[in-house]
């Protein structure tokens, strides 16, 4: 089994490194590979996702991630920008469906920006489609305007759009993830302002008749990002178009305490995947050793569970995790009075003594 190691930018190699400790202390050896992606690939081969990266990411059975992106590059044209590399990846390696589960451990609750009692025992699956949407629709660009009110002025403008198909095999992962899971789907959408959404609207309820134990309901974006801060244990999982699960995905996020906790998997439609913390580059806490990284070694976990078909290993480091966080542990990002503050480094080292007991 080989690895794709991709630590990118900012606090993605202290974070990657943890989690490449944690996957050497399990009894069993992956190969891993590591190549330069984001800013580094731009710094290292003029460009975000040099040839030898996706080269690599594309031979590997599973690709870890860091981070990219960082505000030196932010004067790049845009099709160098750090960013780039991961919208690449996800086209270029047909990751269509992004699984982001927001779980809160009870040691946490008191680190959530929300009441104990409203996000305690918090168990959701966020799955967001990753490849179509505005982020990807064609035309788009800046224009003098040619309509409108504003008919002469400068605009910026995007498309958004979703085919049949796309729509489709998300709700199929979503119903499958549900099935596994409390056997509840919500599908989030803007049917009543947006067409694209009336259309996604039509195909989810089309392929619920695949799964009628699966109980469906239809949420508009904005009650939903209202509910994920009042009743967020309402939900079981969440299915949703591109740019809405960006946003609501990172609201979940903080429901957890912390950013730094929320670990993602990428999937196509084998199950290789890309797996990374749902958070981004931290530029304002690099090199500091305070990262917390906890989402990317569980990102770590994940893969092993969904691409390498190792589900115990993924339970142990699982296990490992809750027992630091058990101990008092905590990254800056989720500590508070009564609990021992620790740098990255100590972290990833309590989870590799937490592995060898
Ligand atoms: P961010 O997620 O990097 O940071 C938001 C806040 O959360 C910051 O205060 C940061 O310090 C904190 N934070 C993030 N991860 C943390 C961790 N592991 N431990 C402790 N604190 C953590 O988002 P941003 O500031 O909006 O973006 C920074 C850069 O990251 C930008 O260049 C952006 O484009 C990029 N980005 C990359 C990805 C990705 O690589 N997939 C995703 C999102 C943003």
């Amino acid at each position: 089994m080989k690895i794709a190691i991709l630590p990118g930018d900012g606090i993605g190699p202290e974070i990657i490194d943890q989690a490449v400790r944690v996957l050497g202390a399990l009894d069993e050896r992956f190969e891993m590979e590591t190549a330069p992606v984001g800013g580094a690939g731009y710094i290292a081969h003029g460009h975000p996702l040099p040839d030898a990266t996706l080269k690599l990411a594309m031979q590997a059975d599973a690709v870890l991630f860091g981070a990219v992106g960082d505000w030196q590059f932010d004067t790049l044209e845009r099709p160098l920008r750090p960013e780039q590399a991961i919208l690449g990846l996800r086209r270029e390696l047909k990751l269509f469906a992004n699984l982001r589960p927001a779980i809160l451990y009870p040691e946490l609750a008191g680190a959530s920006s929300l009441k104990p009692e409203v996000v305690s025992g918090l168990d959701i699956l966020i799955v967001r489609e990753l490849t179509g949407d505005i982020y990807f629709g064609k035309p788009r660009g800046m224009r003098i305007a040619v309509d409108g009110p504003f008919i002469g002025e400068r605009e910026g403008f995007d498309t958004m759009r979703y085919a049949e198909t796309e729509i489709r095999r998300i709700a199929h992962v979503a119903f499958q993830a549900a099935r596994r899971r409390g056997k509840r789907l919500t599908s989030v959408d803007k049917a009543n302002v947006l067409e694209t959404f009336q259309f996604w609207k039509e195909i989810v309820t089309e392929v619920h008749a695949e799964y009628p134990d699966v109980a469906l309901d239809h949420m508009y974006v904005d009650n939903a990002a209202m509910q994920l801060v009042r009743a967020p244990k309402k939900f079981d999982v969440i299915v949703t178009g591109n740019m809405f699960g960006d946003i609501l995905s990172d609201a979940a996020a903080m429901l957890t305490g912390s950013i730094g906790m929320l670990p993602s998997a990428s999937l196509d439609a084998n199950g290789k995947g890309l797996y990374e913390p749902s958070h981004g580059s931290a530029p304002d806490i690099a090199g500091k050793g305070v990262a917390n990284p906890l989402a990317t070694i569980l990102s770590a976990a994940m893969m092993l569970r969904y691409s390498l078909n190792r589900p115990a290993q993924a339970e142990r480091i699982e296990a490992a995790v809750k027992q630091v966080l058990a101990q008092g542990l905590r990254t800056p990002d989720i500590h508070e009075t009564g609990t021992t503050l620790v740098g990255t480094r100590e972290m990833g080292d309590a989870v590799v003594k937490a592995l060898a007991v």
